[in-house]
């Protein structure tokens, strides 16, 4: 959290990693832990007045890329019919605009996840959870999987275990968004809309804390102080 201390930690990971190289260390700073608390809803956005929002990605951008998308699926899957299944609820409005641009007979599901599991449940100790499966039997069918982001690729590496469990013919993943630079998941993305920043972003689907999730836009919230003074500096 301390600026002034980066220069030593830095000296200290690149140390511990040459006498550990089988371990995967990560120095997280100040920037990341409050993207991490924004992710599950906590954190400095949560401060009024929430932070002011940056246009990402228009809604013509997004509208073009989601038809490139539409158009290159039906082109791969001519011939076959699919099971759409999204994850709720970020998902929402990139799978009905999606689905307007598949030429192919489809059925539309939905998944939806939890991050913090039932209390004593499987999922306690902060792994994902299901909380409501798909209805329709997927085994033999070919399954698009439509994601509104991958981050670090653990919810997704879940999914498709998941969904594998299933034994459907085949399962393809079709994300808007991928924040590449954050993955620390190896998972198979067949067909990505936008690469992005790492950033935390809301707006078409994607929401903080519930909302923005109705911009027709991809915007990035910038956290500030009640008296307007940003609190993350663009370099810790
Ligand atoms: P992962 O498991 O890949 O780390 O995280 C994926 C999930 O985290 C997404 O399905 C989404 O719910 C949430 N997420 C990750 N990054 C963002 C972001 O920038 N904005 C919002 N609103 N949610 C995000």
């Amino acid at each position: 959290m301390k600026q002034s201390l980066i220069t030593q930690k830095n000296r200290k990971l690149r140390h511990l990693r040459e006498l550990y190289p089988e371990i995967n260390i990560q120095l997280l700073y100040r920037r990341d832990i409050l993207r991490l608390l924004a992710k599950y809803g906590h954190g400095p956005l949560a401060v009024e007045p929430r932070g002011a929002e940056r246009v990402l990605l228009t809604a013509q951008q997004i509208q073009q890329r989601v038809q490139e998308l539409g158009e290159e699926i039906t082109r791969d899957y001519q011939g076959q019919e699919i099971v759409l299944i999204g994850v709720l609820r970020g998902v929402v409005c990139f799978m009905a605009d999606l689905m307007r641009h598949l030429d192919l007979p489809l059925q539309m599901e939905f998944l939806e996840i939890s991050h913090y599991g039932v209390e004593g449940g499987p999922g306690a100790g902060g792994e994902v959870t299901v909380t409501r499966d798909v209805q329709a039997a997927v085994e033999g069918r070919s399954v698009l999987l439509v994601e509104d982001i991958v981050d670090t690729g653990m919810t997704l590496q879940f999914l498709l275990r998941h969904l594998w469990s299933k034994r459907p013919a085949s399962v393809a993943v079709c994300t808007l968004l991928d924040k590449r630079v954050r993955r620390m998941h190896e998972v198979p993305i067949r067909y990505r809309g936008f690469e992005i920043p790492d950033e935390f972003v809301v707006g078409y689907g994607l929401d903080y804390q519930g909302l923005y999730r109705n911009l027709p836009h991809i915007g990035v919230l910038t956290p500030v102080e009640p008296k307007g003074k940003v609190l993350l500096p663009a370099d810790t």
